[in-house]
């Protein structure tokens, strides 16, 4: 029997925007009124994470990635789409509560400035029962020691400690909670890049000896380079490649992967943001219909600009969502 994925996000929507209240609902209904604009956040998204894996998150501002990361660690309920952990419902287990953690990009905003770094890290894990009051210095010490720290760090305020180091402080108290997967969202895109690189070692570290599994939102091509097994582009809402990630990198199978890279030209280079590629990002109030990438996209023809092509799988492994594979498959 095969194991199912350590998170699975099936058919997944999350629009923003205001809802309206009963008058204008009524005005709507007789057609005195529009719909309200909303942003189409996410736009059906399926994605998987195996147990151990580290999945990549891709895309520019505006993709919706950040809200995919935040729908998967459970701080945004989709209007459509399910969660399942372990193959079961994530609403119904009760581990997800805190098998699931969260480290973000900027962590001195979850990092409450009145706290010492000791009691930051062990409020989860004494709220969830994990650790008492007697213990908790012993099991603070050990979490700093796991993310590089020493353990006089606890007694002292985050706003004390360096970039990097606050960004260790973040991680071990996600850790405190003895989490299976980790949601990264833009864990070192704040950072030096000479701090960035002994974060990212951390995180690999972490995974090795503790077997944890990330999803990692990421814009930077090189930092999911280096980490990731598989990739995920997402591109207004909706993933439109899936591939391991040496695949990926060596033969992108979507236009719009291929113009990423092509706009990447040196993946060493100390920049490796997005760049222009040809066109802006449609806005996510109104996307283009059909293909979302058609108004941008060198190749698109009649058909892109009138059916969403569906995410499929083009070889073991390798997922696209482009009319020009279904074609070729
Ligand atoms: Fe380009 Fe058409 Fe493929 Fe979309 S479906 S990426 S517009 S070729």
């Amino acid at each position: 029997m095969n194991t199912p994925p350590l998170l699975a996000l099936r058919g997944i929507h999350k629009h923003f925007g205001p809802r309206p209240d009963w008058l204008e609902r009524l005005g709507m209904h007789l057609g005195w009124l529009p719909p309200p604009a909303r942003v189409q956040a996410l736009d059906g998204v399926d994605v998987e994470i195996g147990a151990g894996e580290v999945l990549g998150l891709v895309g520019e501002s505006g993709s919706g990635k950040s809200t995919l990361g935040r729908v998967a660690a459970g701080l945004l309920r989709p209007e459509h789409g399910r969660r399942l952990w372990r193959g079961a419902e994530i609403d119904a287990t009760p581990v997800a509560a805190h098998g699931i953690q969260m480290v973000f990009q900027d962590p001195s905003a979850s990092l409450n400035p009145r706290m010492r770094v000791g009691e930051l890290i062990a409020e989860a894990p004494r709220t969830h029962g994990l650790i008492t009051r007697a213990a908790q210095a012993e099991y603070v010490a050990g979490l700093l020691h796991q993310v590089g720290l020493d353990a006089g760090a606890a007694g002292r305020f985050a706003h004390q400690f360096s970039g990097g180091q606050r960004a260790r402080i973040g991680i071990a108290r996600a850790l405190a909670v003895k989490p299976a997967l980790l949601v990264c969202d833009e864990p070192v895109a704040a950072l030096d890049v000479s701090v960035q690189a002994q974060v990212l070692n951390l995180f690999g570290e972490l995974r090795g000896r503790l077997g944890l599994t990330y999803l990692f939102i990421s814009h930077d091509l090189g930092v999911v380079r280096h980490l990731c097994d598989r990739v995920a582009i997402l591109y207004l809402g909706r993933v439109v490649e899936l591939a391991p990630a040496d695949e990926l990198f060596a033969a992108p199978a979507h236009p719009y992967t291929q113009a990423l890279l092509a706009d990447t030209p040196t993946l060493k280079a100390e920049k490796k943001h997005f760049v222009a590629i040809r066109g802006e990002l449609p806005s996510p109030l109104a996307p283009p219909p059909g293909c979302h990438f058609h108004p941008r996209c060198p190749r698109a023809f009649a058909r892109c600009r009138e059916e969403r092509p569906a995410l499929r799988e083009i070889a073991p492994g390798r997922h696209a969502a482009c009319h020009l594979h279904e074609a070729a498959g």
